[in-house]
């Protein structure tokens, strides 16, 4: 089988169908495993789904951390560095993101910050009640899960 690549085909170079097969283009949040920098990627939706599906060796999501410049796969079966996706073109849960890296690069320690730490950064800066899993955190679970 053939996985499509982010152009639509298989060659690597950018085709006419490019933008019926990539998908929709998301924001993930994400967290270099060097440095613990925290940063907002951009990925289509059917690079994440095809890493998930079929693994990253087949379907490698790599990215450059903007700190530290090391090359890291974002999601892979065993370990995943995305916390939270949201459309790309939502302006405002993009910047949510963006804030939530912001707090979590502030933090004295980057890498000390928990998973409830970022809740309360995202819902803080939503001038919602902390209560729960923040909506783009579940997006990212579900779908790692297959849901
Ligand atoms: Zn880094």
């Amino acid at each position: 089988m053939t996985l499509e690549n982010n152009y639509g085909d298989n060659t690597g170079t950018p085709s006419n169908h490019a933008v019926i097969t990539r998908g929709e283009r998301y924001a993930l949040l994400v967290r270099c495993p060097q440095c613990s920098f925290y940063q907002v990627k951009y990925s289509f939706e059917n690079s994440m789904n095809n890493n998930i599906r079929y693994g990253s060796k087949r379907a490698g999501l790599r990215r450059c951390c903007a700190n530290c410049n090391s090359q890291f796969r974002m999601n892979s079966m065993h370990n995943t560095h995305i916390l939270a996706e949201v459309r790309a073109n939502k302006h405002r849960a993009v910047a949510a993101l963006k804030d939530v890296a912001d707090c979590a690069n502030m933090h004295p320690n980057p890498s000390s910050v928990s998973r409830k730490d970022l809740y309360e950064y995202y819902n803080t800066s939503q001038n919602y009640e902390a209560k729960g899993v923040p909506k783009p955190f579940k997006d990212w679970n579900k779908r790692r899960r297959g849901a």
